[in-house]
């Protein structure tokens, strides 16, 4: 499936899967710590890396392994390294990137632990940080430093769905001999392919859309290059944050139906997005696939959908918004995205609570702002859902 000929819908069905001894269709669940060698010359091989073959879990397993080559070859990718979180995989490629002494540029408008994380960690470390508006290619200019050695950005960034351009961005990185790392998961590789646009390193939650059951917490770090991948391995067997093989084979099973997946997200997105903005309670949406959003003409670039995830201000700020969650139907209260079943939530206290208010407020993550990650189920059912809430609202 390694061939570009193939669609999407065929790489998602058939990526990674392996032959297996038993003709098994899927790859089974090798849920085994350790592998026996055949005697200890062959053990020795295998720690010199004379011979391919598997040693030990934390290292690699078969059912990780297809679950990390059916990701690579989604994203166009050489490689990629299953992670037991979204969060392991952000600090991996960290790790595997900066040396104290060395500066990162970073999207203001990320998921809020990925600040907090370089902000304490990697600061702690000696890494230099800066966290600007990267929608902004010129800001992103005026932050390069002469130790500048990564640029990560996530786009559409959470929770505002601002979009930074991964090529302008790209091009500044290469010139300064830095790399360009992009969060994708709002995106999955069905909607957005970094690659294509220059960045050298992918990263996603398997939690979020390509998992897409909300059952499996997960991440993935995908390189563009496949000579950086024994270090990244390397890395990761130290840090020892990897996927267990039972949540790599539920993320390779929802893989499966990914495609399938966001094409609804996209329909009913679009629906609610069209809801909310003629609804005289909403002041504002913030939507890529709206012809108002300020950077509708670089999503359009480089997304070929518009994705599941909207924010919106209400009329009436926290009060308002703690009416309309607590009296949906069908969506749930709950942070986390991506699932096939709705959620709503409320950033400022939820999911970017742990950042400082002077940045949520450049970021724009007002008091007010509600945050839905659109399911798959019935468009109709879920703007009714909403308008049960609504009505609380006077
Ligand atoms: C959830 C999320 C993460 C972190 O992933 P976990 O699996 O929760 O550790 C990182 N980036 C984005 C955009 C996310 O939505």
């Amino acid at each position: 499936m390694n061939d570009d000929s193939y669609g999407m819908g065929t790489k998602c069905v058939h990526s990674g899967i392996k032959d297996d001894p038993t003709g098994a269709v899927v790859t089974p669940i090798y849920q085994t710590s350790t592998f026996k060698f055949r005697d200890t010359e062959h053990g020795a091989r295998l720690f010199k890396g004379e011979e391919q073959g598997y040693i030990y879990t934390r290292m690699r397993n078969p059912t990780i392994e297809a679950m990390e080559d059916a990701i690579a070859n989604l994203e166009g990718g050489a490689k990629a390294i299953g992670c037991a979180s979204g969060m392991a995989a952000i600090n991996l490629l960290f790790s595997s990137t900066l040396t104290a002494g060395d500066h990162i540029i970073c999207s203001e408008a990320v998921y809020g632990p990925t600040i907090s994380i370089l902000q304490t960690l990697f600061a702690k470390y000696g890494v230099e940080v800066s966290i600007i508006d990267t929608s902004d290619v010129s800001l992103v200019k005026s932050a390069i430093r002469n130790n500048t050695k990564l640029i990560f950005i996530e786009t559409p960034g959470n929770p505002s769905l601002i979009i930074s351009d991964i090529q302008a961005i790209s091009e500044i990185a290469s010139s300064i001999n830095a790399k360009l790392a992009v969060d994708n998961t709002f995106m999955s590789p069905i909607l957005q392919q970094p690659f294509k646009f220059g960045a050298d390193y992918v990263i996603h939650s398997l939690t979020k859309f390509l998992n897409g059951h909300a059952d499996v917490i997960g991440g993935v770090v995908v390189l563009k290059k496949e000579s950086e991948y024994i270090h990244f391995r390397k890395m990761s067997n130290l840090i020892g944050g990897v996927i267990d093989p039972f949540n790599a084979f539920l993320v390779h099973r929802g893989i499966k139906t990914l495609h399938i997946r966001m094409q609804r997200h996209c329909e009913n997105a679009e629906k609610i997005s069209t809801y909310l903005k003629n609804n005289p309670k909403v002041i504002w949406v913030h939507y890529p696939g709206d012809k108002n959003h300020p950077q509708y003409e670089i999503a359009r670039k480089q997304m070929t959908g518009f994705g599941g995830m909207i924010a919106f201000e209400l009329k009436g700020g926290l009060e308002a918004g703690k009416k309309l969650m607590d009296n949906v139907k069908v969506w749930q209260l709950a942070v986390s995205l991506g699932g096939v079943e709705s959620l709503i939530q409320h950033p400022a206290t939820m999911t970017h609570a742990s950042v400082p208010k002077e940045l949520r407020e450049k970021a724009k993550i007002t008091d007010g702002l509600v945050r839905l990650s659109v399911g798959i189920e019935d468009a109709d059912d879920l703007i009714n859902g909403l308008e049960s809430g609504f009505r609380h609202i006077t």
